[in-house]
């Protein structure tokens, strides 16, 4: 059985991120969607809520299951016995990061496979801050968040009415 832990800090989910672990879910059989405690961000939602909005996101598919964690991702990784970590990669953004996070993990967890996604066409530029952003200011944000989403984002003053 190959477990797959996605990781992030999924402050909120956006429908970017849950192509990437539907497709995910296609490939392995399980997906761990691994939400970070305290990423270096300013953060918009807490843990609770951004597992519970995650988990709200997801429910429709079996194999995945959403899980805080607070200690390195590796680790986190071993914890829950995961052979593979995966991450969605953004047009050229998002590849320097990835490629030296992904040297790093694996001089400190060598049998941890990464796999990477390459984002859809329609969420390339799809990032929860500039969804955030596009909110406050008003913005339709419909296509970008789920339902449930939308409304925790307009309950936290951010987004219309
Ligand atoms: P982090 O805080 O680690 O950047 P995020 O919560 O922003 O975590 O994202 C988690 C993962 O999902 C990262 O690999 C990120 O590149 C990927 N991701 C984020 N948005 C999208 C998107 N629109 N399409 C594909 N992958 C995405």
């Amino acid at each position: 059985m190959i477990i797959a832990l996605y990781p992030g800090s999924f402050d909120p989910i956006t429908n970017g991120h849950i192509d990437i672990a539907t497709r995910a879910s296609k490939l392995f059989d399980k997906i761990i969607i691994g939400i970070f405690s305290t990423p270096d961000k300013r953060l918009t939602f807490s843990l609770e809520e951004r597992v519970d909005l995650a988990t709200r996101a997801v429910a429709h598919l079996s194999n995945i299951e959403v899980m805080p964690y607070d200690i390195i991702t590796v680790d986190f990784a071993r914890q829950v016995n995961a052979q593979v970590l995966v991450r969605g990669l953004r047009m050229s953004a998002d590849y320097e990061r990835e490629f030296e996070m992904g040297m790093l993990n694996r001089k400190l967890y060598p049998e941890l496979e990464l796999v990477c996604f390459m984002a859809s066409q329609e969420y390339q530029f799809l990032s929860s801050s500039l969804m955030k952003e596009v909110a406050s200011l008003g913005g339709n944000i419909d296509s970008l968040v789920p339902k449930h989403v939308a409304e925790a984002l307009r309950n936290k003053g951010v987004g219309k009415e």
